[in-house]
């Protein structure tokens, strides 16, 4: 018998990415230009679709969205256009990948992790304010850490509750920057009725990936948005070496030749070619998530009476809470096996079945354990969880024998190792 090979995950490219990257190859223009511009107001209007625009707090407010070429510029140029300075403390999830901190690091600032919740992996809001007030008091020194911002995760496309984030910003003064990588397209009810995908304050900058496995993808790319226009111009100026805007006409041919450098930029502009793939990708983008939740919806009733692992929180009701289903994981209840996570891994992937762990938490890498000092029981959460955690597979276009394959493959590793 031949076994089934699935995939962690497969890109769903139709016959529209093709035709629009080979157009734009023929066009003649291949960097950021018409097709940048596209992307960008279709995906700002696509994030405020059911969101912030008819809410009474945003409406009105045009929304920013700054193509770049990966989720990691548009976390570092957010941060950045925020005014992160050296010695500057940021509360950052420890349950997250390694581009959320690293970008702090980048500005020389510090990075305050924060334990997670130990069933959605979000930040721990409560774990935030203890971290939050232990440092307070503490500001007078030269060694001293002032937090000024804040940086959640919203891990596998659940989001973190956007009110309570907003309040908590508001009461300690602190900028939101969103790792929104898995977050696209989802959405919240917020208490006066309207959705929302995002915060929406005016020092928050909202920043999603499109790298090769996320929910939508380029290939590789990013996107940032923002409601402040201060902040966005400051990000579009930065992602293209700091020349001044008139500099390259960024969307045309008639750019100017004397450009002046105001700032010492980067280069993280997107390309027309990337975003070929990006428009059609968006248009597609809620199909995909439908797909992705039935597939979530598929192994949580398969799954429900294997005692050995734990499910993630249900597929939400639909009326307060919109999930992405970028990631299923499950968790193992370690006491029901005779073998760890790794071991469990490792005879998936023998029968097959891709699989990953998102993530081996930031204060167990090197690292920062050698920079910050960061011990385990720090973050005990984090610490204890992530050892449980196997991400299955679940991406669109998934072929009924291959759902089945991994239900069955699950099921049978967790029968034969049973406690
Ligand atoms: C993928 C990812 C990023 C980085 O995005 P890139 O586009 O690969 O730079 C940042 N944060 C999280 C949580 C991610 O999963």
């Amino acid at each position: 018998m031949k076994t089934i090979q699935v995939p962690f995950f497969r890109p769903a490219l139709q016959k529209e990415e093709v035709n629009e990257v080979i157009a734009t190859l023929h066009s003649g223009w291949l960097t950021s230009g018409p097709k940048v511009k596209r992307f960008e107001t279709e995906f700002a209007a696509a994030v405020e679709a059911n969101g912030n625009s008819q809410s009474a707090k945003g409406r009105g407010k045009q929304v920013h969205a700054v193509a770049l070429n990966s989720g990691t510029a548009a976390l570092h140029l957010a941060v950045e256009a925020l005014g992160l300075k050296p010695g500057e403390g940021v509360l950052v999830p420890t349950m997250t990948f390694a581009a959320t901190a690293e970008v702090v690091r980048y500005q020389g600032a510090i990075p305050i992790l924060v334990d997670c919740d130990p069933v959605t992996l979000n930040m721990d809001m409560d774990d935030a304010e203890r971290r939050a007030q232990s440092l307070k008091g503490k500001g007078k020194g030269p060694e001293a850490t002032k937090i000024v911002g804040i940086m959640p995760v919203h891990v596998g496309g659940k989001l973190l509750d956007l009110e309570l984030l907003e309040r908590f910003a508001t009461a300690h003064k602190l900028w939101v920057v969103e790792d929104s990588a898995h977050a696209f397209p989802a959405g919240l009810k917020r208490s006066d009725g309207s959705w929302a995908q995002r915060c929406n304050g005016s020092k928050s900058v909202t920043c999603y990936s499109f790298y090769a496995n996320k929910t939508i993808t380029t290939g590789e790319g990013g996107m940032a948005v923002t409601s402040n226009a201060r902040l966005a111009e400051r990000m579009r100026l930065m992602s293209l070496h700091g020349l001044s805007a008139d500099a390259w006409g960024r969307f045309s041919t008639n750019g100017n030749w004397d450009y002046k450098i105001v700032a010492p930029g980067y280069k993280y502009n997107l390309t027309d070619i990337a975003a070929a793939i990006g428009i059609h990708q968006l248009g597609r983008a809620e199909s995909m998530r439908r797909e992705r939740e039935s597939i979530a919806l598929r192994y949580s009733e398969a799954l429900a009476s294997v005692a050995e692992i734990e499910l993630p929180p249900p597929a939400a009701s639909k009326n307060n809470r919109i999930d992405s289903w970028h990631l299923f994981a499950i968790k193992l209840r370690l006491k029901r096996l005779k073998i760890n996570r790794d071991a469990f891994m490792n005879e998936l992937k023998r029968a097959g079945v891709g699989c990953s762990v998102h993530w081996r938490p930031l204060h167990l890498h090197p690292y920062y354990q050698k920079t910050f000092g960061w011990r385990a029981q720090d973050f005990p959460i984090a610490t204890a969880q992530w050892k449980r955690l196997i991400s299955l597979p679940i991406f669109p276009g998934m072929l009924e024998g291959e759902i089945e394959h991994v239900i069955n493959t699950v099921k049978r590793i967790c029968k034969s190792h049973a406690r």
